[in-house]
């Protein structure tokens, strides 16, 4: 049995009804391979022994295991149960509650996504490996997406960054800056060299570590919501981005990379640390 079976029983009920409208949304892949791996890594790092041991018993986690989501968002397969998993919306005032997630999405967005995860993986002893390990590749990828500021979505600006932009000299869209053109550009690191982009971000002290993993997915995404929505509108089509935008936004995305790591941490040990 694949995720994609998932569509069927109770719960996935509701979604593979709208799940047709919105299968063409959301396709763009929020942080990059090097965004992705890097937040994994961090996650990983701040797992319990427990949850650890139950995730390595499922084959572990691979870097590609963390852009899963992206490779496989146009397979027929899996493009409508996954479909709106890699954004969510918020309202101006950053909350995500569910009848706006209803209104805005048809509840097609990762907290959503999330919350099906808690609940249904609850029972995950008894559940197929193969789901098993493809939720754990969605909850690694949804919750990275949540922090990658082109896919927080608001219900009075989509904040889509889908127009072109110069980004040091080269045509871009400003999404694909968010996504990965920022970071590398910045960190200077290729995807490969997550484990070192993780060593540089993972700097948090325990105290701040546990007050952004309080809560669950509602809470995470709205905490980047209130992160991102300074930046919202800021940039126009066709504006020139280089040094002087870079240095002021590269904190931003870096903020967001570390907290969806230690996030992503939360979740795996909630779910597989008891
Ligand atoms: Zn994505």
């Amino acid at each position: 049995m694949k995720l994609t079976s998932l569509i069927r029983p109770s719960f996935f009920k509701a979604i593979i009804v709208i799940a047709i409208v919105f299968a063409t949304q959301l396709t763009c892949s929020a942080w990059g391979r090097l965004g992705h791996c890097t937040v994994q890594e961090i996650a990983i790092r701040h797992l319990t022994p427990e949850a650890k041991a139950v995730i390595d018993s499922y084959g572990g986690l691979r870097p590609e295991d963390s852009f899963w989501m992206d490779i496989v968002s146009k397979d027929p397969k899996y493009k409508a149960a996954l479909a709106g998993w890699h954004a969510a919306i918020a309202t101006p005032d950053c909350k995500s509650p569910v009848e706006i997630r209803e209104q805005y999405r048809k509840s097609r967005d990762g907290v959503t996504a999330m919350e099906y995860f808690r609940e249904y993986l609850k029972d995950y002893r008894n559940l197929p490996d193969s789901v098993v390990i493809e939720s754990i590749w969605c909850i690694v990828h949804i919750v990275g997406d949540f922090h990658c500021p082109a896919h927080v979505r608001y219900t009075d600006d989509i904040n889509e960054g889908k127009f072109p932009v110069v980004f040091f000299g080269e045509e871009a869209r400003l999404h694909d800056v968010w996504d990965s053109g920022l970071i590398q550009h910045e960190s200077g690191l290729n995807w490969k060299q997550y484990s070192e982009y993780a060593d540089r971000l993972d700097i948090w002290k325990k105290r701040q570590i546990r007050k952004t993993q309080k809560g669950w997915a509602r809470e995470w995404f709205e905490d980047a919501a209130k992160d991102v929505r300074p930046v919202v509108g800021t940039v126009k089509s066709g504006d020139e981005l280089g040094s002087e935008w870079a240095q002021d936004q590269i904190s931003l995305a870096e903020l967001e990379l570390r907290k969806a790591g230690y996030q992503l941490a939360a979740a795996l040990n909630e779910i597989f640390g008891k």
